[in-house]
């Protein structure tokens, strides 16, 4: 496909820069600010394929490999919806919301940085699946189920291989999670909570129902085709879980505003 820069126009970027607030999507702090193309491709305009970020984390999205940060398309577009959202909600709650409310909107705001935080633990756990070398990369919303497809079979080595995935890295996310859930626990809605709560566990017996498999297999309780099926199932729920965590999420976002305007009392007379 030919990379040819196509000029975007001015009503396009003013638009661009208003859903952002004219601010970074990614650092959420500078004001000095340019248009990115998510997917590095500049000819192709779309409106959802711009993302305001700073100089600084503009060059972070185009450096590759190394030890540099570098922001990958699919996290740059979840930074960018994520802060669309909370620039919108800025303006929705601020329209009709007396100032004593205004706490409202904080709340909402710190709802929406913890979603973010958990997704991108999602996301950044993928990318360890990928750096073990058993699963091609993938950048994009559909990561898991492809995942899920390039799954391996059951063989002792295919279990060694795997197991720093299950060991390290899920209990990882499942400390940015704790982490999260201990800093925004109070502004989260309960069914955030409990979907959290749940995933959690979920993730906790995939890892124990892993680290069985040897020790009954080698203890004769186990026969090596259950043992295959049972690796299978437990990679494959711990992807089932972290997919349906995240698009839950990112679900939770969307509804995040509506639930906060219509939270606002039965005195409000004024709802949309
Ligand atoms: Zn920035
Ligand atoms: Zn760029």
């Amino acid at each position: 496909m030919a990379k040819n820069r196509v000029e975007i126009d001015e009503t396009l970027a003013a638009e661009v820069m208003f859903a952002s607030d004219h601010t970074c999507c990614i650092c959420r702090r500078e004001k000095r600010v340019q248009i990115h193309h998510i997917d590095e491709n500049p000819s192709n305009n779309d409106f959802d394929n711009l993302a305001v970020t700073c100089l600084l984390c503009h060059s972070d999205a185009h450096s590759k490999g190394g030890f540099v940060r570098r922001y990958s398309a699919e996290e740059i577009r979840l930074y960018n919806r994520s802060w669309r959202e909370i620039a919108e909600s800025r303006l929705v709650l601020m329209k009709d919301m007396p100032v004593k409310e205004s706490k409202k909107l904080e709340t909402l705001e710190l709802a929406r940085e913890a979603l973010l935080s958990i997704q991108l633990s999602c996301i950044v756990f993928r990318g360890s699946l990928v750096a073990t070398g058993k699963v091609h990369a993938v950048d994009d919303e559909d990561g898991w189920t492809r995942i899920i497809r390039q799954l391996p079979v059951y063989t002792r080595s295919n279990y060694e291989d795997w197991q720093p995935v299950f060991v390290d890295s899920i209990e990882t996310v499942l400390r940015d999670i704790e982490q999260i859930e201990t800093l925004y626990g109070d502004v989260l809605p309960l069914s955030t909570r409990l979907l959290i709560v749940r995933s959690k566990r979920q993730l906790l017996g995939e890892v124990s129902g892993y680290q069985l498999i040897p020790k009954m297999l080698d203890g004769g309780h186990l026969d090596s085709d259950s043992a295959a099926k049972f690796f299978g199932f437990r990679v494959r729920g711990c992807m089932e879980t972290m997919k349906s965590l995240e698009a839950d999420l990112a679900t939770t976002s969307n509804e995040l505003t509506k639930s906060l305007v219509d939270d606002s009392g039965p005195d409000e007379s004024h709802k949309a």
